[in-house]
């Protein structure tokens, strides 16, 4: 098995400054380490791979990333920067990085510009987005263009959490349960439901949206949406398909970055079925021993295996299939 993992981040120097609002969510000296691991493409990072037996990282800027600048014209310039930085990174180590474009989905059209361009000419493999862009969604109207991009061009949007607009009510007096930890995946989660409900995937119906975090939490409710989507007040909204479920199990594809626990991936494999699940590490937050060494040894069959780990991320982003099918 040649093993891919799809939540890789990095950031450069020049974007570090819009990591602020998540560094303040950290333990300092947990954020100084992650940091420096964020900055380096090359010898360590290479040589963590290595060691945990990883052969391809796809990389993404880390969150928030240039949705967190104000000037729309500045987060033009920076995801051009950032890409083209991000291809010259893959080109020196074509067999070991991959990588998710940056969009300035501060504005729309050039976003979906640049989504062409990273894929066309610069062979990036899809995008990464970090939640909401000034409080604006990917379900907004304004964002159509992007998704109809992405679907012509067949790749995926990677929806990556971020810090919300605001920490809703329950939150106050709880700053340890807004982030990673907890928040993030509430909102992320939530953020896939305005995309269903929103008719994103009746508009566009071979889009493609991988999500971390083994699905943030998605996956183990699929009979509860469906149940209760029979009993709520529709409020005039009309999906094509019958149950919210079929967009989940159509649509979305999770990955199992920052989840290393065999409970949660066996509910994801019974509920949206192995070819929906990728393999991702969430470095540098998470310990890319620690992840491969859980897909090596996860009680799920070697097909499964080598579906989640290899072959799945192949046919999704497009990667030649390798040679080295050397088992697992
Ligand atoms: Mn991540």
């Amino acid at each position: 098995m040649k093993l891919i993992a799809l939540e890789e981040h990095f950031v450069t120097a020049d974007l570090v400054g819009h990591g602020a609002s998540t560094a303040s969510i950290a333990q300092p000296h947990v954020w100084a380490e992650a940091s420096r691991r964020l900055l380096d493409l090359n010898e360590e990072r290479l040589a963590a791979m290595d060691a945990a037996g990883l052969d391809m990282q796809v990389l993404s800027l880390n969150s928030p990333g240039i949705q967190a600048e104000t000037d729309p014209a500045a987060a033009v310039r920076q995801a051009t920067t950032v890409n083209d930085f991000l291809a010259g990174v893959i080109a020196e180590h074509p067999d070991r990085f991959s990588g998710f474009a940056a969009l300035p989905l501060q504005d729309p059209a050039a976003a979906a510009d640049e989504l062409e361009r990273a894929v066309a000419q610069l062979g990036l493999r899809g995008a990464l987005v970090n939640a909401h862009t000034h409080g604006t969604y990917l379900d907004d109207p304004a964002l159509r263009v992007v998704w109809e991009r992405a679907e012509h061009l067949d790749v995926p949007l990677y929806l990556h959490p971020a810090n919300g607009v605001d920490a809703a009510h329950v939150f106050s007096g709880h700053p340890e349960l807004v982030g990673p930890m907890w928040s993030w995946g509430l909102d992320t989660a939530t953020h896939v439901l305005r995309l269903i409900f929103g008719g994103v995937f009746d508009d566009f119906p071979k889009a493609k949206l991988l999500l971390g975090h083994m699905g943030e939490g998605l996956p183990y409710v699929l009979w509860r949406l469906d149940s209760r989507w029979g009993f709520h007040a529709h409020h005039g909204i009309e999906l094509k398909r019958e149950r919210p479920s079929e967009y989940i199990r159509h649509n979305l594809y999770i990955t199992t970055s920052g989840v290393c626990s065999s409970a949660p991936l066996l509910a994801a494999l019974l509920s949206m079925g192995a070819d929906h699940i990728l393999f991702g590490t969430d470095y540098p937050f998470e310990d890319i021993e620690t992840a491969t060494q859980f897909l090596r040894t996860a009680p799920i069959s070697d097909a499964d295996r080598l579906k989640i780990g290899q072959q799945n991320a192949e046919k999704l982003l497009h990667l030649t299939p390798s040679s080295a099918y050397a088992g697992v």
